[in-house]
């Protein structure tokens, strides 16, 4: 990162007094450790009020990141971090950039930006390309920090605050969140693990102190029973491949999530699988879900959401395909989209359309 983008980051966190950190919808490792991990910097600093918010609840296998009991959860109070953000003189967005992808709170956050207009200090940090850029608007204090060649928001938030000397302290709270984020977004550095850089921080927050097997042994190793049971459903039973367009489709009903007494991240994961099989090179995932509370402005009286996640390999985007069918995006090999309205007919649009976009 450029010194003078991280100039720019040091002076909205040295006047920022009352910080919220905002994060995406259905928070995964990268939204909770970029967001925690900035925050764990800030309140090191007796100055300043520190929240991180995010629009709903997170996984429980997340649950034991440092200060993630801290995090004000939208859709359970509300009154909270609405009060917060009219307090706020600075708003920091981690791992999303578009007030949209946070629902009814990001409503909330662009409608106090306006209205506290050059007073307040905005700063976004992201790695999320489509949509390509904030909508929020172009202004001195809005600063935008977006790169999609970035392996995470959590790499980014390391290089903003951090930097390449290392010339910030920072503890092992920081290191364990960045961590888990740069792990999580890279399936344990798996794909988009090609950065050598990426590996000079590793080594940084392992010098720090984190216990990078313990980590990965709470974030991947803490299966519930049904969860085991609902992925071998899943490849057993409800796995399609449509080998000529080298494309894998897995969907499952609340009634089949009820059966496997599903829980919010039991089926993270589950879309990767199908690229194991050889010349299976698109994979997608979709699971019926309830609209939530932070969702209901999208969902034009449908109470019913399907979640769509889609992974490929090497240099075949599924990013478009979430974005023109979905309403969606991401990244090149890995994105999402929802449908708000029945399974099958979220179904239909893909077998309709995945042909044209997928070889
Ligand atoms: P996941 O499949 O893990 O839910 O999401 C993978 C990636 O797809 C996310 O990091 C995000 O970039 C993108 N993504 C998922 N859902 C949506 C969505 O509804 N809209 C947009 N724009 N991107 C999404
Ligand atoms: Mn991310």
């Amino acid at each position: 990162m450029e010194a003078q983008t991280r100039e720019r980051i040091g002076r909205i966190i040295a006047n920022g007094k009352k910080v919220v950190i905002l994060s995406h919808i259905s928070p995964d490792g990268d939204a909770l450790g970029s967001s925690l991990g900035m925050r764990h910097v800030i309140a090191c600093q007796s100055d300043k009020e520190v929240h991180v918010i995010v629009p709903n609840s997170f996984p429980d296998f997340l649950g034991w990141l440092p200060g993630a009991s801290d995090i004000v959860i939208y859709e359970k109070d509300s009154a909270k971090a609405e009060a917060l953000l009219n307090e706020a003189d600075t708003v920091i967005c981690t791992d999303f950039n578009e007030p949209k992808r946070i629902g009814a709170l990001g409503q909330k956050m662009s409608d106090v930006i306006a209205e506290k207009d050059e007073s307040i200090q905005v700063l976004i940090i992201d790695h999320h390309i489509m949509p390509q850029t904030s909508s929020l608007p172009e202004q001195d204090n809005i600063v935008k920090i977006i790169n999609s060649d970035s392996p995470s928001a959590s790499q980014l938030v390391y290089e903003a605050l951090v930097g390449d000397g290392g010339n910030i302290p920072y503890g092992k709270d920081f290191a364990t969140c960045i961590y888990t984020g740069m792990m999580t977004d890279t399936g344990n550095f798996s794909f988009n693990s090609n950065h050598p850089e990426m590996y000079r921080i590793v080594g940084e927050l392992v010098a720090a102190g984190i216990d990078k097997d313990a980590i990965y042994n709470r974030v991947f190793n803490s299966w519930s029973e049904g969860r085991m049971r609902l992925v071998g459903y899943c490849l057993n039973n409800k796995m399609r491949v449509f080998e000529e367009h080298h494309t894998a489709l897995i969907y499952l009903s609340g009634k089949e999530l009820y059966r496997f007494n599903f829980k919010s991240g039991d089926a993270e994961g589950i879309v990767n699988m199908p690229l194991s099989i050889k010349d299976v090179y698109y994979s997608c995932f979709m699971r019926e879900d309830k609209v939530t509370e932070a969702e209901k402005v999208f969902a034009n009286g449908s109470k019913k959401k399907i979640k769509i996640s889609m992974r490929s390999q090497g240099d075949r985007p599924v990013n478009i395909f979430c974005h023109d069918i979905f309403n969606g995006g991401g990244h090149k090999n890995a994105s999402g989209g929802e449908y708000y309205g029945p399974l099958e007919e979220a179904v239909k649009l893909f077998i309709d359309n995945y042909a044209k976009y997928f070889k």
